[in-house]
């Protein structure tokens, strides 16, 4: 598993590399870059975090994307988790960061 930062769109908030539980993420010329691509397993919690929609998770064939990628807009309180299909097709699926503790 994996993830790809887009510098174009990445602001330098470096939120991603806060959450980052493994340490992956580092900061080169006030940008964010994955320095150890191979050692992520996929939390997604960086992709969460990006308010700017610069971070893409790929949707391998192990979890059943087969090459899709994932990544997440925000309009307030609502998640906008945008899959993108191997085919060019989307699907979004909008969760509500305030239901998200509920069960
Ligand atoms: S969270 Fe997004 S915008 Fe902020 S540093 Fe990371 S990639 Fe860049
Ligand atoms: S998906 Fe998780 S493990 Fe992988 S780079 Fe992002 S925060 Fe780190």
């Amino acid at each position: 598993m994996s993830i790809r930062i887009d510098e174009n769109k990445c602001v330098g908030c470096f939120q991603c590399i806060s959450v980052c539980p493994g340490s992956l993420i580092k900061e080169r010329d006030g940008k964010a870059f994955v320095k150890y691509p191979r050692d992520c397993w996929g939390c997604v919690s960086c992709v969460k975090e990006c308010r700017a929609a610069a971070i893409e998770f790929y949707l391998g064939a192990d979890i059943g994307g087969n090459g899709g990628t994932m990544n997440v807009s925000y309009e307030g309180d609502i998640l906008h988790w945008n899959i993108t299909k191997n085919d060019g097709t989307v699907m979004v699926i909008d969760v509500n960061s305030k239901n998200s503790n509920k069960y």
